[in-house]
């Protein structure tokens, strides 16, 4: 409902009222831009043939100097809550929608360029991104997806040619750093502030809420169409709820809940494999519950529930490892919260789909950390004594797990032979934590007693639950040191290991490693919003 005519395409910043988007035309300043590096697998979701990669004219369209045709490019439009307070409109500040594939298999794919110049929802930024942040959303999408993570895509990284300027955070200068655009991929880039925003708005927006649920349902959640608000519980095999709700005959409510239920999902498996997020404003909430808008993000290295890769975030920690299932329940909160004042659900309903969050973190939680020990059943104390244990002493967590799948299921091990498997991970500890670390063992080879289970059989299923690679920080900063100086084979290179990081490969074991002690300098092992 934008208004037609100039004002649809041009970027002076304003606020978009009753719209979900802008149009508007990609416009980063580009000289020479070429595609640096490119997931074939990306191209096979949207019938991309990977040769097309090779076309001369690739990296024009994929930096929005040459209009796609076919394309029909905008901007959306929402709100978000930063750091827990309500922050008004936010915006695709520098991201713009090409538009949508719709593939053989009938799905559809937004296609989205990152850093490709000034939109409405720019605000006082230059709607571009650098390299360093770009190369960084590349393969973490990628990384993400291989270890069986929902997530955005990333089809390819272009670079512009051209420098932008970056305030440094650890000593206030500026920078001018090489650009590059990201090409984004998902079924839809749609987040909690994109409700947000029109119930933010007051009464006269509230019917936005509506349209933009229906729009989503349509297309994101077909299966809860049939539902409707009235009374009618004839359709749907739908779960009921507790007393008073009826999941069956309110859509929005049964789409809550699924929504819920996606985000509590993903946590879980971020807790499972070390991720921090970061960011978790509500702008940077999935609706299909996808790992969305990779800042700065880490993996766990030595295993700390208090991790904060994002130096915005200090000293507060909002976002850091162990709050993520807690921030999430409170991010979903908001989001009920703006369904319930567009009147979609009951206040029942949206008590019912907070409960409904924390019931599916606790059993995917549960059932995760379960095959990462290769236990035969759920055992918290085992398991909290093993955190605590990883945490005192700093353990590396991709690697511990890798390792403990070589223990033996046998009681007769004599004591000082029990570390033997995981001497790698378990370094310079004094006799009490070895002590500590035996007690554990013991406890721990009693329940793999227990449950019967061959070693050879426990060991290939802990394999394909725990990474072997993971994206760690000192990695990408590796890849990005030599993509600056032109150099983008380090990019490829760990794109495809990251792509399998179950297996072993051969020759690839230098990306397994501990991180060397360059690692820890700021700018590496944490890095600000500013990208
Ligand atoms: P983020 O912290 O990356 O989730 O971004 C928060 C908001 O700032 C979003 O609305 C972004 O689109 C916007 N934003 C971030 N960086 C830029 C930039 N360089 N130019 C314009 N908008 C930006
Ligand atoms: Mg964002
Ligand atoms: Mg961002």
């Amino acid at each position: 409902r934008e208004l037609p005519g100039d004002s649809r395409t041009d970027t002076m910043p304003r606020e978009v009222l009753k719209a979900c988007y802008t149009k508007v035309s990609p416009s980063a300043d580009v000289e020479n831009p070429k595609l640096v590096a490119w997931s074939d697998a990306v191209a096979e979701l949207i019938d991309l043939d990977p040769q097309e990669f090779q076309r001369p004219d690739f990296p024009l369209f994929f930096s929005g100097a040459s209009p796609l045709p076919g394309g029909l490019t905008y901007a959306q439009c929402y709100g978000g809550h930063q750091f827990g307070i309500w922050a008004g409109q936010l915006g695709d500040g520098r991201a713009i929608t090409f538009g949508e594939v719709l593939n053989s298999h009938g799905e559809r794919w937004e296609l989205q360029l990152k850093g490709a110049g000034k939109t409405p929802y720019s605000r006082f930024a230059d709607g571009l991104a650098v390299l360093r942040s770009s190369i960084r959303e590349f393969l973490c999408s990628e990384a993400m997806n291989g270890l069986g993570i929902p997530t955005t895509r990333a089809l390819c990284l272009v670079s512009t040619g051209k420098s932008v300027s970056r305030d440094m955070f650890y000593d206030g200068n500026s920078k001018d750093e090489p650009g590059a655009i990201v090409c984004r991929v998902a079924q839809s880039f749609l987040r909690f502030g994109s409700y947000q925003i029109h119930a933010f708005r007051g009464k006269e927006s509230l019917d936005m809420v509506r349209i933009l649920a229906d729009y989503t349902i349509h297309h994101h959640f077909p299966h809860l169409e049939k539902m409707s608000k009235s009374n009618d519980i004839s359709f749907g095999a739908g779960h009921k709820g507790s007393p008073g709700v009826d999941l069956t005959s309110n859509k929005y409510a049964a789409w809550a809940v699924e929504v819920a239920e996606g985000t509590a999902s993903l946590v879980a498996k971020w807790q499972g494999v070390g991720f921090t997020h970061g960011v978790l404003n509500t702008d940077n909430m999935s609706i299909l519950g996808l790992t969305i808008d990779y800042g700065p993000f880490g993996f766990l290295d030595a295993f700390d529930p208090n991790y904060t890769p994002n130096t915005t975030d200090l000293p507060g920690r909002r976002y850091c490892f162990a709050n993520q299932p807690d921030i999430c329940l409170w991010n979903i909160a908001q989001w009920t919260a703006t369904l319930s004042s567009a009147n979609l659900i009951s206040k029942e309903e949206e008590n019912y789909t907070l409960e409904r969050y924390g019931i599916k973190f606790m059993d995917e939680y549960q059932s995760i950390m379960t095959k990462k020990l290769g236990l035969p059943k759920y055992n918290k104390q085992l398991i909290n004594k093993l955190l605590n244990n990883m945490a005192v002493d700093k353990v590396d967590y991709t690697n511990f797990f890798r390792l403990l799948a070589n223990i033996k299921a046998d009681p007769n091990i004599p004591e000082d032979e029990l570390l033997n498997p995981l001497k790698a991970v378990l370094l310079d500890m004094g006799k009490e934590r070895k002590e500590a670390w035996i007690s554990w063992l013991q406890t721990y080879i009693e329940e793999l007693v227990s449950g019967g289970i061959p070693d050879e059989q426990r060991k290939a299923a802990m394999n394909s639950v725990n990474p072997k690679y993971v994206l760690r920080n000192y990695l990408c900063q590796t890849a990005i040191d030599a993509a600056e100086q032109g150099d983008f084979e380090e990019v490829m290179r760990l794109l495809r290991v990251m792509e399998k990081p179950f297996d072993e490969q051969l020759g690839k074991e230098k990306f397994a490693r501990l991180p060397p002690a360059w690692a820890y300098r700021p700018g590496v092992c944490m890095l600000s919003c500013s990208s």
